[in-house]
């Protein structure tokens, strides 16, 4: 017998889901397998940098004072006492005209407060003993750079929940942060079902395709965060899914099956979770395409039922998976980013549901504008490699125009949203 189902609206699916998204979870990782990794902890600024006034330039440090009135027709004559280089520290303290020669990143010598750089001096040396000429005044304070001024001790410089750039590399380095806590990736487990599936290596036969569902979901969980573990493809049979899908459950943050949750006579999911003892949380969503996309959960882990068709298993994952997987890396803005954009062709199918549509953006004078991506049906495979965006048409809608100005959704975009795209 057909089962019933009840369409809900994306935006509840989306809520179910987000009361389920769980805790993050952090580990000690040492500096250097830190790239690409996201903050467990705010990264904050362990001292002033610079620590020290420094030089910016190789130059001489001076007492600006010993400049005034100094021209080209009266230029003024400064004894050198020391050089000191970068790590060093001048163990003299300049008198009246004298001056300390220095180069960039040295600290400045006490009782000095202006660096003139090298170009700007002659150089010259009686019996032995170097000076420099200099041909102007200088104020205090000239080509100084001062302790504190890139960043104040107790500063906040990056937060937890960011991604780890070679920037935020650089601040762990600077404030010593040989190891530092990071989030850890949700771990992933990816199922494909259908007994048509073969694998990449695999020669085609009559009947059957390639999976690339599990392919094409792996590099969306690593894109979104998380550890992907490919758990190979289970044919058509309740019995062997059931125990298979039971078994991984021990050990994966997140469960994600492919195919198989329809109505047809094959899908065995939804008496899976059945089995399993799941609370479903929804079966049915009210989007275009991936209206069967299934979730469940039982304890801690969450039980994705993605559709086989691959548009719109895409679409579930992006939609339902990727917001858990950045919550659980602290992310504040979990969903994908989203923006206004204008269509660049007509659109005009209906919209009984919201819609999702594989797109293309590109920049004309400082607008956005998108098109979709080409073969628009929830199997489309083709469209998906073209897509660096959806466009968000609402439910109940027809007849989009050329121009008119429409929901922009990101596949991948540093900052994402809050959830606020109803
Ligand atoms: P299903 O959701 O199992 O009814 O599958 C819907 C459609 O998606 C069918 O045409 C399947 O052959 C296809 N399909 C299912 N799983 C995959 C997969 N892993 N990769 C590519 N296509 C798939
Ligand atoms: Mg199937």
């Amino acid at each position: 017998m057909l089962e019933k189902r009840h369409p809900i609206p994306v935006a509840e699916a989306i809520a179910r889901i987000m009361k389920l998204k769980g805790q993050g979870k952090t580990e000690k990782i040492h500096i250097d397998k830190a790239y690409g990794r996201v903050l467990g902890e705010d990264l904050t600024a362990k001292h002033d940098v610079p620590p020290f006034d420094r030089s910016p330039y190789d130059g001489f440090a001076i007492r600006a004072e010993d400049t005034s009135g100094a021209s080209s027709s009266q230029p003024v004559s400064l004894k050198v006492i020391e050089e000191i280089g970068a790590g060093s520290v001048a163990s003299k303290v300049p008198g009246e005209n004298e001056a300390i020669r220095i180069m960039t990143g040295a600290a400045l010598p006490k009782g000095c407060d202006a660096v003139v750089m090298l170009e700007l001096v002659q150089e010259k040396e009686e019996n032995g003993q170097p000076y420099i000429t200099v041909k102007r005044s200088f104020q205090p304070g000239t080509n100084l750079s001062y302790k504190g001024e890139d960043a104040k001790e107790g500063t906040v410089l990056a937060k937890k929940g960011e991604r780890i750039n070679p920037g935020v590399h650089a601040l762990l380095a600077t404030f010593g942060y040989e190891y530092l806590q990071a989030a850890v990736p949700p771990k992933v487990g990816i199922f494909a079902t259908g007994t048509e599936l073969l694998e990449p290596g695999d020669a085609l036969e009559p009947g059957k395709i390639r999976n690339s569902n599990a392919h094409m979901l792996f590099a969306q969980v690593q894109r979104a965060g998380g550890e992907p573990v490919l758990l190979g493809k289970l044919p058509d049979h309740l019995e062997t899914c059931y125990k298979a899908v039971k078994e991984a459950s021990q050990q994966f943050d997140l469960l994600i099956t492919t195919g198989g949750v329809s109505v047809g006579d094959f899908d065995y999911m939804p008496e899976v979770y059945e089995k399993l003892g799941a609370e479903v949380l929804f079966n049915k969503v009210a989007m275009r395409p991936g209206s069967v996309t299934t979730a469940a959960h039982k304890d801690n882990i969450v039980f994705y039922g993605l559709s086989g068709n691959p548009s719109a298993c895409f679409t579930g994952f992006e939609l339902f998976v990727r917001p858990v997987i950045q919550t659980r890396l602290f992310s504040e803005k979990p969903h994908l980013k989203k923006i206004q954009g204008r269509l660049s062709e007509d659109f005009a199918k209906p919209n009984p549901f919201t819609r999702f549509i594989r797109s293309k953006m590109s920049f004309e004078k400082d607008a956005v504008t998108v098109a979709p991506s080409g073969f628009n049906k929830s199997s489309a495979v083709s469209s998906l490699a073209a897509s660096d965006c959806f466009i968000m048409l609402p439910g109940g809608t027809r007849g989009f125009q050329r121009g008119d100005l429409v929901d922009v959704l990101l596949h991948e975009s540093s900052e994402g949203s809050q959830w606020h795209w109803n």
